[in-house]
Formats: structure tokens, C-alpha cells, sequence
């Protein structure tokens, strides 16, 4: 899969642009982080001067690689609704004012090389497949369990991204059933509404209210799926029963992914992952039950393994597949 490496002393600059952190580093083309820097997003004052900042690292890294490991390439990741042949960030819900920006072609005018965009879970799911949980699988998923549910999905070691340049809206595929959840998408019953991080908060939010048996004493507001977590492993009922939940309604749509695509792996990552153990249990029951492609010891369910550097370990393999 990396048969057409040119040089593994290549560098390469990533960007992942999130709604909270900007982070960036130096990486090689086996996807090797040799220099990072991350800031708030919060501290870019004005549309320009976000930019302005996220050049100004960008160009600290590029001095820190010298003049003998001068990277060649920048591959940038971005949430929202982005143009990736365009090279353009159409929209970014969390990141005010940036609309309709040519980010591509602001970064290779500042920094004198070609930039590549990509979706964030694109790079994200890129990132596990080159270095991470996924490595040496050719056909895998990758989700991502944050304030919704991402995918990137890999065919025959390349990123799939279909005719519309998207990323694997997983997320957003369907559950069906009686008791189905507004998405922020404005439909009902898509996985997130479950399995996000942030669905599976509301959902515990609105038990406690209810008077469902939970050892969480705390202020409402302070509970999420880390803390969630702490209570699953000391045996509260609660936080127990929407993990193993969520694992069920992942289990209902990897079942359908699998048994059309013929996947060997699904990996999951993002800041739900942490529930990992407590997920997987359900899963694997629904998945193993209706999976004809192969059966569970055939294929691999794991935890991601880079967590939040993932895009920028993506950026390597993005700018591999690109011809850099
Ligand atoms: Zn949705």
C-alpha cells in the first residue's frame, strides 16, 4: 500500500482545524509527528487573524525542519462543509466568519507549497489506517464518537469519498424503531443521536431527570461520556445501559456496512472511545449475529490508537495518495 513512496526522509506540514483546538505539526510521510503546536481556535480575534496565526505556526514548523528536510507539501483538515477539489471551506459552523474561504490557495501563496483539503474525519480515519488501529487493513471504517459520529472509510487502501466529496456519514445513517431522536441535522433516528458523545449525554441527562437508578450525585451539567465512564467502572446502571445502547445501534449499522462493502475492520475512535469496553460487549452481539461476509474472528473491532493527533498523522497519507 505504500509502494509508491518516493523518499522516507520526506516531510510534510498537517493542519487540523477544529471548532476548539487548531494543531499542527511537521510530519513524515510515514505519518511520524516530528514537531506539534496547538492553540484554541478561540484565539484567532477575527476570520483574518485566525489565519493569520495558523500561518504564523505554520511557518515555525517549516524553520524548525531546516533547509535539508524542507517540507514538500501541506495537508489541511477541516470539519463542516468543505469543497475538497475546490480547495475550499464552504462552511464551518463553529469557526465564526469563515465562509466560502479559499484555504488551499491563501496556505501554498503564505507558505510557497501545494496545499491538499480534506474533511477532518476523512483525515482522521486516513491517520488510523496509515499508523494506527487500522494499519495493514485494505477495506476498513473508521468512526470517530465525538459531539457526533464521524466516518472515514477506506477501499482498497485508498479513501473513499464518493461522487460528492464527502466523508462516510455514518453518523447520520438511519436506526429506525419507534423512539427516535432529533439529529442535528434536523432528521430523526440517525446513529449520533445515540452514539455521539453528546447524544449519549443528553440521553443520561434526561434519565437522571427521570429518576432512573444512578450512583451520579453531580451537578447535571458536569455529566458526559468521560465521566460516564468512571461510573460505568465502578457498576452504575445508568451510564452501563446507554453504552451498552449505543454499542447495540453501532452493531445494527456496521452489520449493514460490513455485509455491502465486506470490510475487515472498523476502527473506533474520537473522545467516546474512552467507552470502549462498555460499548463493545453489545456490539459485537449484533454485529456477529447479522454479519454473512465473514464471521467476527474474521474481521477486527478495535479501539483507536492515536486519538485526537489522528488527522495530522491523515495528512501523510493524504498527500501520499495525491502524488506528493
Ligand atoms: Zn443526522
Amino acid at each position: 500500500m505504500l509502494a509508491n513512496i518516493q523518499g522516507n526522509d520526506d516531510t510534510f506540514l498537517a493542519l487540523d482545524i477544529g471548532g476548539t483546538y487548531v494543531k499542527s505539526g511537521l510530519i513524515t510521510r510515514r505519518g511520524e509527528i516530528l514537531s506539534f503546536h496547538s492553540f484554541p481556535t478561540s484565539e484567532g480575534q477575527s476570520p483574518t487573524h485566525l489565519l493569520e496565526l495558523i500561518i504564523g505556526r505554520l511557518k515555525d514548523l517549516r524553520s524548525e525542519a531546516g533547509s535539508k528536510r524542507a517540507p514538500k507539501a501541506l495537508g489541511i483538515g477541516a470539519p463542516g462543509w468543505i469543497k475538497p477539489k475546490e480547495g475550499v471551506l464552504a462552511l464551518a459552523p463553529n469557526i465564526p466568519g469563515w465562509k466560502d474561504l479559499p484555504i488551499t490557495r491563501l496556505m501554498s501563496q503564505a507558505l510557497k507549497i501545494p496545499a491538499v483539503l480534506e474533511n477532518d474525519a476523512n483525515l482522521y480515519g486516513l491517520g488510523e489506517w496509515l499508523a494506527g488501529a487500522g494499519r495493514g487493513h485494505e477495506n476498513l471504517i473508521v468512526l470517530t464518537l465525538g459531539t457526533g459520529v464521524g466516518g472515514g472509510l477506506i477501499l482498497e487502501g485508498r479513501l473513499w469519498s464518493g461522487s460528492f466529496a464527502s466523508a462516510a456519514e455514518i453518523g447520520h445513517i438511519p436506526l429506525g424503531g419507534e423512539r427516535q431522536r432529533l439529529c442535528g441535522c434536523g432528521r430523526l433516528g440517525c446513529l449520533e443521536t445515540v452514539a455521539s458523545t453528546n447524544g449519549m449525554r443528553k440521553i443520561a441527562i434526561e434519565r437522571v431527570r427521570d429518576g432512573e437508578p444512578t450512583r451520579y450525585r453531580g451537578d447535571l451539567d458536569l455529566l458526559d461520556t468521560s465521566v460516564m465512564v468512571e461510573l460505568a467502572q465502578e457498576g452504575d446502571p445508568l451510564s452501563t445501559r446507554i453504552f451498552a445502547e449505543a454499542g447495540e445501534a453501532i452493531g445494527w449499522v456496521l452489520a449493514g456496512v460490513f455485509n455491502l462493502l465486506g470490510l475487515e475492520a472498523a476502527v473506533i475512535g474520537g473522545g467516546g472511545a474512552g467507552a470502549f469496553d462498555f460499548i463493545l460487549p453489545s456490539l459485537k452481539k449484533v454485529l456477529s449475529h447479522h454479519m454473512v461476509t465473514a464471521t467476527f474472528d474474521e474481521i477486527r473491532v478495535v479501539k483507536g490508537a492515536l486519538g485526537g493527533n489522528a488527522p495530522l498523522v491523515g495528512a501523510a497519507a493524504l498527500l501520499n495518495n495525491h502524488g506528493f
